[in-house]
């Protein structure tokens, strides 16, 4: 069974402890948290030994009457890799610890690049971060494109990828965030940083990225024009993406219009936090123009990086290949909508 240690229990770093739990070949060994709130509550309820992150702050789980089993230090000690789910900036600073006691860590996308050795996204290249100690999962968006782009590569050819990114202003627990009744471009230059970090993955990629910021929280929406290097038809590209695990194809007769009905098509079919693990392509976008494929997709930031990082816990550790590792987290995790 492969330990897994989990540093910073949020938004990410709790969806990743349950995913990681229902694997069969690995254990929660821990999580850390800087302090006693309701998802320390929660972590314990589950049955997570839970460790104080920080060590200053580690009796005011026993005053909270939260019992911890120990410090971070102890936790990524024992384990056989860490996730490091904590604010962006903040796993750089814990590389150290994760050096010092030889364990490999996996960063998320609030991280630089140059933070780990290989930045992941299980369907393109996963082959890369086998037996690399210092992996960087890329964001919720650069997850989303890249599921995109590796098959379309692979199929025809990308000449030219051009992205248009509808951010949401926060997450739904993110009270401090905005816009409230804005629409930002942001950033607003171009482009913006998200098409050199899926550079980071198909390094030979041609791709132009603007981003903007709207009042909204439950998901982001890509508007997407790839230049293919033939003429393909809309049909085959849906071909294609159906037989992609990750891809869900929002089909027209589900009258979805938009990230408010399909986080209620994920409530009813009794998802866990309402998470879509899955890019949401509206099938009837899906359109080409000579060489030209535009489509528009939905991208749950909350959740579609969970299954890149249980991937990336068995590339790291060398115990599965991409097949078999992608079917196992599929499977337990019930993806495909
Ligand atoms: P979050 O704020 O929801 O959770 C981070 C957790 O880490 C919090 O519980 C915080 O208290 C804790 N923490 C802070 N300092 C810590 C420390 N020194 N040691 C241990 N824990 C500490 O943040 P998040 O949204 O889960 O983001 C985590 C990472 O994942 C970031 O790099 C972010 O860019 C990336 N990410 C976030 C999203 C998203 O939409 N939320 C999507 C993809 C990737």
């Amino acid at each position: 069974m492969i330990q897994v240690a989990i540093n910073g229990y949020g938004t990410i770093g709790k969806r990743v402890a349950d995913a990681v739990a229902l694997q069969p070949d690995m254990e929660v060994l821990g999580v850390a948290k800087t302090r006693p709130n309701f998802e320390a509550e929660m972590a314990i309820e589950k049955g997570f030994p839970l460790y104080a992150a920080i060590e200053d702050r580690a009796d005011q789980f026993a005053e909270a009457g939260l019992e911890i089993a120990g410090l971070v230090d102890e936790l990524i000690a024992d384990a056989d890799v860490v996730v490091d789910a904590t604010p962006s900036g903040i796993g750089a600073e814990n590389k150290t610890l994760y050096e010092d006691h030889e364990t490999p860590a996996l960063y998320q996308g609030g991280e630089d690049a140059d933070i780990a050795d290989v930045s992941f996204n299980a369907r393109s290249n996963y082959a890369e971060a086998i037996g690399v100690d210092h992996v960087r999962v890329v964001s919720c968006n650069t997850t989303g494109l890249s599921r995109v782009i590796a098959p379309l590569r692979e199929a025809y050819g990308v000449e030219k990828v051009r992205a248009t990114l509808v951010r949401r202003g926060g997450d739904p627990g993110q009270t401090g965030r905005g816009p409230i009744n804005d629409i930002l471009p942001n950033p607003v230059t171009i482009p913006s940083h998200h098409g050199p970090d899926v550079e980071t993955i198909f390094d030979d990629l041609d791709i132009d990225t603007l981003g903007m910021k709207v009042p909204a929280t439950l998901m982001h929406m890509h508007s997407l024009n790839v230049t293919l290097e033939e003429e393909v038809d809309a049909d085959d590209v849906r071909d294609l993406f159906a037989d992609e695990s990750r891809l869900f194809l929002i089909p027209e007769r589900f009258a979805i219009d938009g990230s408010g009905k399909l986080k209620e098509y994920a409530m009813d079919a009794g998802r866990p936090r309402a998470d879509i693990w899955e890019n949401c392509i509206w099938e009837e976008s899906i359109s080409t123009v000579g060489r030209d494929l535009y489509l528009f997709q939905g991208i749950h930031q909350e959740s579609d990086v969970v299954p890149e990082n249980v991937d990336a816990i068995r590339a790291v550790l060398g115990e599965a290949d991409a097949e078999t590792s992608v079917e196992t987290t599929n499977e337990t995790l019930g993806i495909g909508l």
